[in-house]
């Protein structure tokens, strides 16, 4: 009789990399054990770029159309300078992206893509998520690996013939694997907000013709990127600066001056809409170095930023986890 474990998968981390990849080893007949630290799955984060490398895929897995009623298909990407607003590049994306890539180029909540592949994952009786489920240790055996797990006081093991890390940037598999890969500061500071489209901040974006596309705002030292979510209702800002290392989590406090010095002579309008677009949560931008090797021998990969955590400037952190 065939051992379990041989058609067995084990996940720790039920982010957008732990997600997909559970839905594309059901899809392919295995069985997937899915092991997520948070309580729950909350709407977390902000805005994220789909380019059409990752849409292919979700329409593949089936969770493209959960995601398009929320998603917005912006019409270019479009670089300004951000002391004049003067237009300085412009690709076109919408139906022109479709046609090139035969995929859509998106731009969506985080929460929503969280949401789309949740329900897909709902249908899937051969994928078990168990959330405030902690890995806190691996070993290895002949063509098997084994996840120590706590959940709530508990600690039970799960194994599969590959276990599989799509813990995040601060990756414990990393460490348990004794994968050699470490992350690191960048040394950059993303400030994000959401606006509500009807807002000031939001009319005054649209004002700077910021409305139906991915706009960024170039100066020396800054840059500030936006763009619509939620249908269209809302922006997500997200601004770049120098700065220090404030936390080791999504978010954390820094001092907004820095945000407000950097944009030093941009135009006024823009850092009016800095203003009221306020209060920015900071996110200190990780990284992981990518020439390492991210599978090991005994059956343990690493995936999305786990395994290769990068800067957002190419908008590719959650295209890259998917694929
Ligand atoms: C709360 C949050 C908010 C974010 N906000 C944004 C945003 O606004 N814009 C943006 O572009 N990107 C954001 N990101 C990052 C973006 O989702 C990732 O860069 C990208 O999607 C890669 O995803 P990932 O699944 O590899 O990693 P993550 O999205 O970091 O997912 C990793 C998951 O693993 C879980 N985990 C960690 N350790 C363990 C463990 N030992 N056992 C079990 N589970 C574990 C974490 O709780 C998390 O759910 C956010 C990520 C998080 C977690």
């Amino acid at each position: 009789m065939e051992d379990t474990r041989s058609r067995q998968v084990v996940i720790a981390g039920a982010g957008v990399a732990g997600l997909t990849a559970a839905l594309a080893f059901s899809e392919r007949g295995y069985l997937v054990r899915l092991f997520e630290q948070a309580p729950r799955l909350e709407a977390a984060g902000a805005g994220i770029q789909l380019s059409p490398n990752a849409t292919r895929i979700l329409r593949q897995l089936g969770v493209l159309d959960r995601l398009l009623p929320a998603a917005v298909r912006p019409e270019a990407v479009v670089l300004k300078d951000a002391a004049t607003l003067r237009e300085l590049a412009r690709v076109p994306l919408g139906e022109a992206a479709e046609r090139r890539w035969q995929a859509p180029y998106l731009v969506a909540h985080r929460a929503d893509l969280q949401d789309a592949l949740m329900a897909r994952l709902a249908e899937r009786p051969d994928i078990s998520l168990v959330t405030g489920a902690r890995v806190g240790g691996i070993a290895t055996g002949p063509r098997h690996a084994t996840a120590t797990v706590e959940i709530a006081g508990k600690t039970v093991e799960a194994g599969g013939f590959l276990l599989i890390g799509a813990d995040g940037v601060w990756s414990a598999i990393r460490a348990f694997g004794g994968f050699s890969a470490k992350s690191r500061f960048s040394g950059e500071l993303a400030w994000r907000a959401t606006i509500s489209a009807g807002s000031v901040a939001g009319e005054a974006l649209a004002a700077v013709g910021a409305a139906n596309c991915v706009t960024t705002f170039l100066h020396p030292g800054f840059h500030l990127v936006a763009y619509p979510v939620s249908n269209g209702t809302a922006f997500n800002l997200a601004a770049f600066t120098r700065g220090e290392i404030i936390a080791e989590r999504w978010s954390g406090h820094a001092d907004p001056n820095i945000l407000l010095g950097a944009m030093r002579g941009t135009a006024a309008a823009l850092a009016r809409l800095a203003e009221d677009a306020g209060p920015w949560t900071a996110w200190p931008i990780h990284t992981v170095d990518q020439a390492q090797p991210w599978t090991t021998p005994a059956g343990i990969a690493l995936i999305g930023d786990a395994a290769h955590a990068m800067t957002p400037f190419a908008a590719q952190g959650a295209a890259m986890a998917i694929e």
